[in-house]
């Protein structure tokens, strides 16, 4: 087995001079900072810290004269872990972090990949602005903003990616390409969902929301009737106006029980209406703990930049959407947990605001469900997971991939539905034919006539 202490040596690779200036290699003081992730070690040949698309140009150009693997990290949260690589080059997005208002009476932002979340929640604050983007400020912009976002304030204002006005882009050929509604739609479609199969993004332009302070609440359940307790939060989440956003955390007590650690944001500060909209989430089981407060949403997003060492050690999950939470699909649930398969679930409500968008309009086509479901454990538990998730999977409708390490056919067929794939295989080899950027959830290509 592989630790961070017994790496594979990384062979050494030639780099002109002008991406020599950008790497940290094997043996440089700065390497052990760059080049694991949050959940993976690695040991990449060249750590490459681009500054521009043209950077960006040169290291596909060089990943593909070498041979060797290529990866495009932003953030470094990427739970299927595939923003580093043993032996090639991993392209790191991270210098390029400019948040800029680009008209704050309508709200619209142009925000680089390499910026994390919570810089951008701050970044934001100032100009009564946020963009609704998850529950980590550590996760960076570019590998959620191409996949979906989920976050703390979806019910009301939908996905990340429902925000996107446009996106810039390197693509495979090293061309840089800006592209919206009405340049290169095709592209922007794809790009809102299976962004990662189609170029290193480089920047995104969003739409955010007024946003003043909002109320949360860190509730401990004590959910030992666990899989009650799941039916009567999730039907509560369901029923609860779209100013509520609850996320579940789901885990072993100190005593060996389950408990159920939700956090759960109103977005706005009248106490009254908040009161109402929050006290059936809240009233979802008996309370161990709760602590509600009134804040400035970036601080629920606090970002630490602290450098990685794959300090996060459940490092499998399985994944997958669901309209509701009926009792069945509760009982499955609350199997995975109580039967020690995974020490750690997790729900995050969508639904509301997320399901106003047509499922046509972007490759994240998901738009009848109601929560996101993830369970995760370590690597020698993923044979005990898979077995028992088979019970969970016919509760499923779809994936969002980025709570999902398996990257197999299911996996891409779940994530996107029927035509959905069939479009982006289309897209996949117009953008992408000689599958360059194949190393997290690879399309396929389309057999294109000619
Ligand atoms: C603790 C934690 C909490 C999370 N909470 C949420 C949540 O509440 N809601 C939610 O929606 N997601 C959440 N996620 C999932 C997260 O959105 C994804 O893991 C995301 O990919 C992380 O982005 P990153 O830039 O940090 O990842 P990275 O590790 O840098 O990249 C992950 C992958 O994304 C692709 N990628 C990254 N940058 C680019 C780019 N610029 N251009 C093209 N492709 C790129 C690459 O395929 C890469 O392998 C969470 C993850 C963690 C670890």
């Amino acid at each position: 087995m592989r630790t961070t202490d017994n790496p594979p040596p990384a062979p050494l690779i030639s780099l002109p001079d002008s991406l020599a200036a950008l790497a940290t290699r094997p043996g440089d003081s700065d390497y052990e900072n760059v080049r694991h992730t949050y959940t993976r070690t690695g040991s990449p040949a060249a750590v490459l810290r681009v500054r521009t698309p043209h950077d960006i140009a040169a290291a596909l150009a060089q990943a593909r004269t070498a041979r060797v693997p290529l990866t495009v990290r932003s953030g470094g949260h990427g739970i299927s872990g595939r923003s580093t690589n043993d032996g090639g080059i991993v392209v790191d997005l991270s210098g390029l972090n400019a948040v800029q208002v680009l008209d704050a009476r309508s709200g619209l932002v142009r925000v680089s990949a390499g910026a994390r979340w919570g810089d951008v929640a701050a970044s934001l604050a100032p100009y009564g602005l946020a963009l609704s983007s998850g529950d980590t400020g550590d996760v960076g912009v570019g590998g959620l903003a191409t996949a979906g976002g989920l976050g703390l304030m979806s019910r009301l204002h939908g996905l990340t990616v429902d925000h996107m006005r446009a996106a810039e882009l390197v693509l495979a050929d090293g061309s840089r390409v800006r592209t919206d509604a009405d340049h290169d739609p095709d592209l922007f479609w794809a790009v809102r969902g299976a962004g990662a199969n189609f170029g290193v993004a480089t920047a995104f332009e969003f739409q955010a929301m007024p946003m003043g302070d909002v109320i949360a609440a860190v509730t401990v359940f004590d959910a030992a009737d666990t899989a009650a307790f799941l039916t009567r939060w999730g039907a509560a989440v369901t029923a609860a106006p779209r100013t509520v956003t609850s996320f579940l955390t789901l885990m072993r007590g100190p005593d060996g029980k389950p408990v159920a650690q939700t956090m759960t944001v109103h977005a706005g500060t009248d106490t009254e209406m908040a009161l109402e909209a929050l006290t059936p989430v809240l009233s979802a089981g008996p309370v161990l703990q709760r602590q509600a407060f009134v804040t400035p949403y970036h601080r629920l997003v606090p970002t630490a930049h602290a450098a990685h060492y794959a300090q996060q050690p459940l490092t499998v999950s399985r994944s997958g959407l669901l309209e509701h939470i009926t009792e069945p699909a509760a009982a499955a649930i609350a199997s995975v947990l109580v039967a020690g398969k995974a020490p750690m679930v997790q729900l995050r409500s969508v639904g509301g605001a997320v399901n106003d968008t047509p499922a046509t309009a972007m490759a994240y086509a998901h738009r009848t469900q109601n929560f996101s479901l993830m369970a995760a454990t370590v690597p020698a538990r993923r044979d005990a997971l898979d077995q028992q998730w088979e019970r969970v999977y016919p509760h499923l409708k779809g994936l969002y991939l980025s709570f999902e390490t398996g990257t197999g056919r299911r996996q891409l067929q779940d994530a996107f539905p029927g035509a959905v794939l069939d479009r982006l295989m289309v897209l996949k080899s117009r953008y992408d034919p000689d599958h360059v950027f194949d190393n997290n959830f690879a399309l396929p290509s389309a057999d294109l006539p000619g």
